[in-house]
């Protein structure tokens, strides 16, 4: 997996420094995939969980939030329900972006860490369900252990923004295998099924 871009966020207000993965270097943009490091949460959401209604104690969610709010003042966060693969989020966002204006192809993306092929067994039913909805999700599957398939989740997202208009050097994979890397992500598999924390993609104008 290609990682672009590393950085390490300092706050000026706390000293507190997170993690942040980036695609690119954008002026006026500001964008991210945050990792589970360098937060105050404990036992399954250690440590930079941002995510209400996951089982953390609420005060360590608040500080969270205020060491990420330390590090991009004066930011508003719209904050968003995550739509699963098989619904065609990818394709239907970039249509709406274009109903604003936007030209697909300069339209870039960038596909964040989650679970990887190596990790992500489902059963044939469901692998099978993919393929049939999604014509390019065959590619991105391949045989696991009886009555199991594995996916590739990024490849297809993939191939749904290139169905959309992206080009294909417009999409890069920034982070690894979630469940791999359980040290430094949040990963729900690598937890045995529990309730994890969650990390958080973000991406928005820089305030003027
Ligand atoms: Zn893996």
């Amino acid at each position: 997996m290609a990682l672009a871009q590393i950085s390490t966020v300092s706050s000026p207000r706390t000293r507190s420094d997170f993690v942040v993965l980036g695609a690119w270097s954008l002026p006026r943009i500001i964008h991210g995939f945050t990792t589970r490091e360098s937060g105050v949460s404990t036992g399954s959401y250690c440590s930079f969980n941002l995510a209400d209604g996951v089982g953390d104690d609420a005060n360590a969610v608040r500080a969270n939030w205020a060491r990420w709010h330390a590090a991009y003042p004066q930011t508003r966060v719209a904050r968003l329900q995550q739509v699963g693969t098989l619904a065609d989020i990818a394709i239907a966002g970039v249509h709406v972006m274009a109903a604003h204006g936007a030209r697909p192809h300069r339209i870039r993306a960038a596909l964040g860490p989650c679970i990887g092929r190596c990790c992500f067994e489902v059963d044939a039913e469901l692998a099978d369900r993919f393929v049939m909805q999604i014509p390019t999700a065959a590619a991105c599957c391949n045989p696991g252990r009886p009555g199991k398939k594995h996916l590739d989740l990024r490849g297809i997202i993939r191939s749904q923004l290139q169905q959309a208009g992206l080009e294909k050097t417009s999409i890069v994979d920034v982070g690894p295998c979630t469940r791999c890397n359980s040290d430094r992500f949040f990963s729900r598999r690598a937890a045995g099924g529990a309730l994890t924390g969650l990390q958080m993609s973000f991406i928005g104008f820089e305030p003027e």
